[in-house]
């Protein structure tokens, strides 16, 4: 998602309350950050956050965390939340390659990856938020019962997911190719925005769920 750039976003950003400045010092403390040691549940890649709002709403007993990498998508999520505060939810405007040096290990008990961007050339591949690249950082920083759970409307990147899933030495838990079809799967799904906006277009929404190796 790639909003038009929105002049002052950046310095918006820099003021705001639920936007973390530096995120690299609390790596390690999100737990007395959040003031309990509720699980830490993130989004890589959040947009304008419709999704982990729905979440945190429904969960307080949880903690979430949303990373975006562009100041005018994170804006908007910004926006809602001073209209609806949650203390159990934050941001940061960060790119997730460098998502080692914002958890330590074990820190994070999920990753929820939403309609990632595709980066259809080949040698763009490890840019992609389920390459096995991405893979192994998930390795470092999740728990070792940690899942990471991916829904996209693309059929090349959810192929190419579940290859990397294997690759990487991943279990995959489940995965669907018409989520929404599926009864016992699509219990309790929160819709993102573009999950909404491609479901209505007739697309099927692909989904799979893939838990850490053991080691
Ligand atoms: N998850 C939302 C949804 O499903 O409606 C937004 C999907 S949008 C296609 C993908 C989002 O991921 C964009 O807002 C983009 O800026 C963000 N993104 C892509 N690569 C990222 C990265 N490496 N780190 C952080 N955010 C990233």
């Amino acid at each position: 998602m790639r909003l038009r750039n929105i002049p002052g976003s950046r310095e918006t950003i820099a003021e705001n309350p639920w936007c973390i400045q530096q995120p690299e010092q609390l790596k390690g403390n999100w737990h007395s950050f959040f003031k309990n040691e509720h699980p830490i549940h993130i989004e890589i890649g959040m947009g304008k956050g419709k999704f982990l709002m729905t979440l945190a709403r429904q969960n307080p007993d949880v903690n979430y965390i949303g990373i975006e990498k562009y100041s005018s998508v994170l804006l908007r999520a910004l926006q809602k939340m001073e209209e609806k505060p949650l203390d159990n939810l934050c941001f940061i405007r960060m790119d997730a390659e460098t998502i080692c040096d914002i958890f330590c290990e074990g820190e994070v008990d999920k990753i929820y990856l939403n309609f990632s961007d595709p980066w259809p050339k080949d040698r763009h591949a490890k840019r992609r938020l389920t390459s096995r690249q991405f893979f192994a950082r998930y390795h470092q920083i999740l728990k070792k019962d940690g899942v990471v759970e991916f829904k996209t409307d693309n059929s090349d990147l959810f192929d190419f997911s579940l290859e990397e899933v294997k690759e990487a030495g991943w279990n995959l838990d489940f995965s669907t190719r018409d989520l929404h079809h599926d009864a016992a799967l699509n219990e309790g799904n929160i819709m993102t925005e573009y999950e909404e906006r491609f479901s209505s277009m007739g697309n099927p929404i692909y989904k799979l769920a893939a838990s850490r190796k053991k080691d």
